[in-house]
């Protein structure tokens, strides 16, 4: 009687338990990008797999340039690079003027890897124009930066593993331009409470849900003028930075 009486409550149990997965599920069902298998989508708002599946893009080209296609970005693809041991890109990009991006980058030549590109999108559409009508009631037009590809170790240092820059996987950047003119800049804007300090901490915040690594000014010295973000590999296995 006991043993019957025990089985009937896990029974219950296990039947309570699945309703609530169920329904778990289902409320999830709105919302793919919370999903660790669904396909990524651009322009769908940030969840908690995007970053890995913005990672995740590292090996995959073709899969990449669809999510760019199917976000209405215009860009166009590089020539590959090969250059020494451990330099070169097979999977960059360089966005072009209009399309579903309005922020402009000076220089305007920025070829960056697509996964790169793919945040960077993201995070203009999902971070830094939200933070910007938020804090200043304007938008962002332009971003300055210092550029991705550079055939280099980490800090120049011999011996030290090769940089994300050396894959054209990482991209630095230094300033941003709103609309009516005013200039917000890491190396001058970075400390205080002001205005410009809090949209410089909402958008490193928000890129940490997009990239594999964020180093900002809080970081070290090295970083004090620039955010690096970077599409490190072993981000899409969990290793990844925000500091
Ligand atoms: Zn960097």
């Amino acid at each position: 009687m006991k043993a019957l009486r025990t089985s009937i409550a896990a029974i219950i149990i296990a039947a309570l338990l699945l309703t609530l997965a169920l329904l778990v599920y289902a409320m999830l069902r709105n919302r793919p990008q919370d999903l660790p298998w669904t396909k990524l989508d651009l322009s769908q708002p940030v969840g908690m797999f995007t970053g890995r599946k913005l990672t995740g893009l590292t090996d995959d080209f073709p899969a990449c340039r669809a999510a760019l296609d199917k976000a209405g970005i215009r860009y166009t693809a590089l020539p590959p690079r090969t250059e020494g041991e451990g330099c070169g890109y097979t999977d960059a990009v360089r966005f072009t003027k209009g399309g579903a991006r309005r922020i402009g980058f000076a220089p305007a030549d920025l070829g960056v890897s697509c996964p790169v590109a793919a945040g960077l999108a993201v995070w203009e559409w999902e971070v830094v124009q939200p933070a910007a009508q938020r804090i200043f009631g304007q938008r962002v037009a332009e971003i300055e930066h210092f550029g991705s590809y550079n055939c280099r170790r980490m800090y120049n240092r011999e011996g030290a593993s090769w940089s994300e820059h050396a894959t054209a996987d990482a991209v630095d950047i230094a300033a941003f331009r709103l609309a009516d003119g005013t200039r917000i800049t890491l190396i001058g804007d970075w400390a205080g409470e002001g205005k410009k300090a809090q949209f410089l901490r909402a958008v490193r915040d928000g890129g940490c849900d997009l990239f594999a690594t964020v180093l900002s000014p809080d970081y070290n010295e090295a970083h004090r003028d620039h955010f690096h973000f970077d599409q490190a590999e072993r981000g899409a296995m969990g290793w990844r930075a925000c500091r």
